[in-house]
């Protein structure tokens, strides 16, 4: 199976396919507009929103202020619950990791629960690469695996497809399958497939939402119950997270808990909340015989490092912010060329990928604000991409962390315009007669303006520049009667006693 892989370094021309395409912007449209009503709706109270969203912050604050003595006190615990932990700098020490554990198991056959942490390291194809079969058991990853893509959203991985396209997947991957348009058909046929799967599997593979330095218990999130079946019925379960996914305290972990699925799917809470905490003890009758966990870093300390970009760790994956992204809604996660897209994608994939590849990703944004007004954990994401596009214009030293940048991400164009532009704006008499010239002439301009009219309408220009309207105001201000003026004076000071 060859997956179709998209390039952060080609995410324009990736967008501009992605804004060609009516159908996926239908898509893309028609589910953000369902999931931010959603999340509107369980969020109606603003005041125990802003009193959530400031606790939750806080616990992932202190959780990472103590990050490496948290991992330590998760790792003592977690084995002594009979948890064995692994530690893995990048995606290909995980990827041998994990395929080492499943090999000396002897195992053949892997399912696995939605994890964008495997997505990561592309652990699917290394096994396969292997001769490991790996079935996604979520249900929109096995659809995006049936289509040989990645996911497009972290909560939603087939969000960009509709009924109909899903129905010509199966049609086309799976023996005797009844056409059909019907929701709960196509689900019950999945459901079929993935049972057997489970029956068959000797590896479950799955990542963790939360895990608890406390006890050593790793938390599942999922709707499907995939998960649970995945963690609980082959013999080895192998759980992946990045090292930032740590808290403190058992008790931590409800506020998360409460405000992930509110902000991801406007649930006040999911079907199914897993608890893991070691494999199956006597007289215990189900349950994995082993269970390993292994902690990546993958660019994660470097993030670590920098305190302004470690509010990048803060994340608790909930997806609102690509939900509510006007870049993310319109062109979807593909354009993006990332594990993770969105508002997310673009502070966190300089880490994994570094800045040379991502360059023009921190770029895609308009700056307006509401993936950090929707960030349950007050991630200043605005702020993180303005200090990442200043990175993005320092010199890359050989041999210095993937996070440098490549001297400038601007074209000589890009350049050439913006110095003329500073040259004219500190000439104001060239300034005045070119912006009038403008001005008179922008009826004139043909209305598709290249890549700018391609998916908007022409910008409508103002009818006089701001000088212009200044010089007006003022000339009629100057025209106006003394008795006047003082009437409003007075009247003024009278409405400000
Ligand atoms: S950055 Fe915030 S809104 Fe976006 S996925 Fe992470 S927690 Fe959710």
């Amino acid at each position: 199976m060859s997956v179709q892989h998209y390039q952060a370094k080609q995410f324009k021309s990736q967008a501009r396919e992605a804004l060609a395409d009516q159908q996926l912007r239908d898509n893309f449209r028609g589910a953000m507009d369902y999931l931010q009503q959603k999340r509107k709706d369980a969020f109606n109270d603003p005041d125990e929103l802003a009193q959530l969203r400031l606790h939750a912050e806080n616990i992932r604050q202190r959780c990472l202020a103590k990050l490496p003595e948290l991992l330590e006190q998760l790792e003592r615990h977690c084995e002594a619950n009979g948890i064995k932990v692994h530690w893995a700098e990048d995606a290909a020490q995980a990827q041998q990791l994990i395929a080492g554990l499943i090999q000396q198991a002897g195992g053949q056959k892997v399912v696995k629960g939605k994890s964008m942490v495997t997505e990561e390291i592309a652990l699917n194809q290394h096994l396969e690469s292997l001769g490991i079969e790996c079935v996604e058991s979520d249900m929109g990853e096995y659809i995006v695996q049936l289509a040989e893509e990645t996911p497009s959203h972290i909560i939603m991985p087939a969000i960009h497809k509709n009924k109909q396209q899903v129905a010509d997947i199966f049609q086309q991957h799976i023996k005797d399958f009844n056409y059909t348009l019907s929701v709960d058909k196509l689900i019950q046929t999945g459901r079929e497939v993935l049972r057997s799967k489970f029956q068959q599997a000797d590896v479950g593979i799955s990542g963790v939402n939360f895990a608890v330095a406390e006890t050593g218990t790793l938390c599942l999130v999922e709707n499907e119950g995939n998960g649970r079946m995945t963690t609980t019925v082959p013999p080895l379960h192998i759980a992946v997270t990045g090292i930032e996914k740590v808290v403190e305290f058992l008790s931590d972990v409800p506020p998360l808990f409460s405000i992930l699925t509110r902000s991801a799917t406007g649930q006040h809470i999911t079907t199914y909340f897993n608890m893991i905490s070691g494999p199956r003890r006597a007289p215990e009758r189900d349950g994995p015989q082993q269970v390993h966990l292994v902690l990546l870093d993958n660019g994660r300390s470097q993030a670590y490092a920098d305190e302004a970009l470690r509010k990048t760790l803060q994340c608790i994956r909930c997806g609102a912010c690509m939900n509510h992204c006007p870049v993310y809604t319109r062109v979807g996660g593909h354009a993006y060329g990332t594990t993770y897209p969105g508002p997310i994608g673009k502070i966190i994939s300089p880490h994994l990928q570094g800045l040379a590849n991502t360059s023009d990703l921190v770029t895609a944004s308009s700056l307006c604000g509401a993936c950090e007004e929707v960030c349950p954990v007050n991630i200043p994401i605005p702020s993180l991409l303005q200090r990442l596009r200043r990175d993005a214009k320092l010199p890359t030293e050989a041999g210095q962390p993937s996070l440098k940048g490549q001297a400038s991400a601007a074209s000589v164009v890009e350049h050439t315009a913006w110095r003329a532009w500073a040259w004219l704006s500190t000439h104001s008499a060239i300034y005045n007669v070119c912006t009038s010239l403008v001005l008179s002439l922008a009826k004139f301009i043909p209305i598709p303006m290249g890549a700018w009219t391609r998916c908007r309408g022409k910008p409508a220009l103002a009818e006089q520049s701001f000088h212009q309207a200044m010089k007006q105001r003022q000339q009629q201000a100057n025209k106006q009667p003394i008795s006047q003026s003082a009437d409003q004076s007075s009247a003024s000071n009278k409405g400000s006693n």
